[in-house]
């Protein structure tokens, strides 16, 4: 496991892991991940290092019947456009597998479960998860 790229997946691992994102001093508006230039004000905006809440509501849904390699395992599983408290978008997995659970608007938080330790980008990527609580 020695390479190049290493550090920088760990570093954007870490980042992703306990989601850490930006928040824009001008306009206020969070953002995951991290941005170097604040996607609302463009080059005007002082962006911050901010904390994202671990909760949040699902915005969209779908189901994956086939997922990329290293989630074969799991399908079928649902992905989730989620909104979280500060306004931040963020795509991730759901650890729910309920049809009934999983709905527009339902609230969701951020679960800590053992990642795929197997060197596929995809499965660091999707370092955290989210779990349907009302
Ligand atoms: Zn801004």
């Amino acid at each position: 496991m020695v390479d190049g790229s290493l550090p920088l997946i760990w570093r954007n691992f870490s980042e992703r892991y306990n989601l850490m994102g930006s928040k824009c001093k001008s306009c206020g508006k969070s953002f995951f991940p991290t941005r170097l230039i604040c996607p609302n004000c463009r080059t005007k905006g002082k962006l911050v290092a901010e904390q994202m809440p671990f909760t949040g509501k699902i915005v969209s849904w779908t189901k994956v019947f086939v997922g990329p390699q290293g989630f074969d395992m799991e399908t079928p599983y649902f992905l989730a456009l989620i909104e979280l408290d500060n306004g931040a978008m963020i795509l991730s997995q759901l650890v729910d597998n309920d049809d009934g659970k999983v709905r527009t608007g339902a609230r969701v938080e951020k679960v800590f479960r053992k990642l795929q330790d197997n060197d596929a980008e995809g499965a660091i990527a999707y370092g955290y998860k989210f779990r349907v609580t009302g």
